[in-house]
């Protein structure tokens, strides 16, 4: 077996895409799993599209936008009365490649992530959890289990993509603060006749209940999540029996089978810190929050990628080692922006409790005005929900303006007008972009530097993104800006490059195989 430079614990969704992000990018690594095989239960569908576009980087996202269905609607319906419709469609249409929410069920996500790691020659090793970890600063010493055998190696990173009971968490000592919501909840995957719009959201209330309905894998299954009522809550073990009268009533639909039936609470948590020494956690084992908006998994893919490429900048000594710093301050600050906003999301629509005044204190004074500021802000909405908004403005990596586009921000997509700007991220490498004309000076420079440099007509999609003509965007390996400049300063981009030692990545390097 290879030597491993890093221990992803835990194929969920953060984990599995640590690993194929450094299988592209070359470094060995191993991934433990505790359970004995991938998951089976649906959990988070929606896919945003900034994760779609991680996934063009990484060479799938076409499989996944085949596999997935979009979603087209959104109905707000009093029985079977409707009270607002919201049509989503390709409402990120010019914003992104993928301008639309995807339902993508979590387990079928997971095995397509295992099978493009199969097909790079890498395997979870199944029924292996991680017992203990030691960090002495120069390397962390790791003792695995596997079926009742004990194994103690060493890594030099250890990252902890396991959930929300993360041991690796826990081994670091970091505080969880936050709380956990009083309504127990319950998720059911059921097929089902007489949903009222086939293929669409729809969010059903009553005066006293809500029930949820999305559709998922295909258009005769659906998810429906609604509130465990009072007098049931407290039992140990409920079955869909339980609620089906309720909810059959509430959504209008007859259940002839039930996949998955499941009841959870909800936490809001954010961890003290993401990283201590040479130990990282990422995902659910960072950061908990209400599912409003699906922002959980694609929030764990987000600080999987934003990781990868760090580490294997520093174990490639292709960066200076105090990149990986900035891998906590730019996730711990979204994670506790995306905590506080579904959580005022969640208490506005659930967090008063449900009662016979729902529609005076609920329906009315919030859904609908925000139903119809979303007929108006439709990519404003779009940029929130899909993820394309984060920032990394405040990060040490981020620097100046040039357009509408700072220093941090993701690259604008200027698509769809016979060039595609992030076609060249498949290397998943920095790049310098220029829309216009590079200056002879910025070539010399790039070409020194072994950064390639792209140039793309200025024209009106360039203008439309936010771009500024002729201004030189060097462009993280996660399609970040780092440094906008509209001067083409040569001596600007050599000086950012040497302040954090970064170099591109310009040979093929090894894989894990
Ligand atoms: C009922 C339900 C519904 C949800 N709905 C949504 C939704 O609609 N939208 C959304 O975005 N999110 C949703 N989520 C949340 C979403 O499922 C999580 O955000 C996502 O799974 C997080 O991925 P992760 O890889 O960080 O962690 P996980 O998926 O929890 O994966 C962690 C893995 O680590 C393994 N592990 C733990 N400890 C060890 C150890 N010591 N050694 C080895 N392996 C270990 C675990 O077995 C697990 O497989 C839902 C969750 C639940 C429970």
């Amino acid at each position: 077996m290879h030597v491993a430079e890093v221990l992803i614990v835990g194929a969920g969704p953060s984990g599995l895409v640590l690993a194929l992000c450094l299988t592209k990018l070359g470094v060995k690594f191993r991934i433990v799993e505790k359970n004995s095989g991938p998951g089976q239960a649906s959990r988070a569908i929606a896919v945003q599209a900034r994760v779609l576009e991680f996934y063009r980087q990484l060479g799938f996202a076409d499989d996944v936008v085949n596999g997935g269905l979009k979603m087209e609607r959104l109905h707000l319906r009093n029985g079977s009365r409707e009270i607002a419709a919201l049509r989503f469609g390709d409402f990120g249409e010019s914003l992104s490649a993928f301008p639309f929410v995807l339902s993508y069920p979590q387990d079928v996500h997971e095995k397509l992530l295992i099978e493009k790691l199969r097909a790079n020659g890498v395997e979870v090793e199944w029924n292996t959890e991680l017992a203990g970890f030691v960090d002495d600063g120069e390397r962390v010493r790791v003792t695995l289990r596997s079926k009742g055998v004990e194994e103690v190696s060493e890594v030099a990173f250890l990252c902890g993509c396991d959930g929300a009971h993360s041991r690796v968490r826990q081994g670091l000592n970091l505080k969880f603060s936050g709380g956990t919501y009083e309504q127990r909840f319950f998720v059911a995957d059921v097929e089902e006749t007489g949903a009222p719009v086939k293929g669409d959201i729809n969010i059903c209330l009553g005066p006293d209940a809500f029930c949820l309905v999305f559709p998922i894998r295909n258009v005769n299954q659906d998810r429906l999540i609604g509130i465990v009522p009072k007098e049931l809550a407290d039992r140990e073990n409920i079955a869909f029996d339980d609620v089906r009268s309720d909810v059959e009533k509430l959504a209008g639909v007859h259940v002839h089978k039930v996949n998955w039936f499941s009841t959870y609470n909800i936490h809001h948590r954010v961890a003290g810190h993401f990283r201590v020494g040479r130990v990282f956690i990422a995902g659910d084992a960072g950061h908990v929050h209400s599912p409003v908006g699906g922002q959980g998994m694609n929030t764990g893919i987000g600080d999987a990628v934003n990781m990868a490429w760090k580490l294997a900048a520093v174990l490639q000594r292709r960066a200076d080692a105090s990149i990986l710093d900035t891998y906590e301050t730019e996730r711990v600050a979204f994670a506790h922006s995306l905590v506080a906003t579904t959580d005022r999301a969640f208490q506005a629509i659930v967090g008063r409790g449900l009662s016979s005044s729902m529609f005076r204190l609920v329906v009315f004074p919030i859904l609908l005005p925000l139903a119809l500021k979303f007929s108006r802000g439709r990519k404003a909405q779009f940029r929130l929900i899909s993820q394309i908004r984060i920032n990394y403005r405040e990060s040490v990596l981020s620097e100046g303006m040039a357009g509408e586009v700072q220093g941090g921000d993701r690259l604008p997509w200027a698509g769809g007008a016979g060039s595609d700007n992030f076609e060249p991220f498949n290397s998943m490498d920095w790049q310098v972009h220029v829309y216009g004309e590079a200056s002879q000076g910025l070539r010399d420079s790039a070409a020194r530097r072994e950064i390639p440099l792209h140039v793309f007509p200025w024209n009106a999609v360039a203008q439309e993104a936010g771009l500024a003509k002729n201004a030189a965007y060097l462009v993280r390996p996660d399609g970040h800006v780092a440094l906008a400049d509209s001067k083409q300063d040569a001596n600007v981009l050599e000086r950012f490059l040497e302040r954090f030692k970064i170099k591109a990545r310009v040979l093929t390097l090894s894989s894990n195989r």
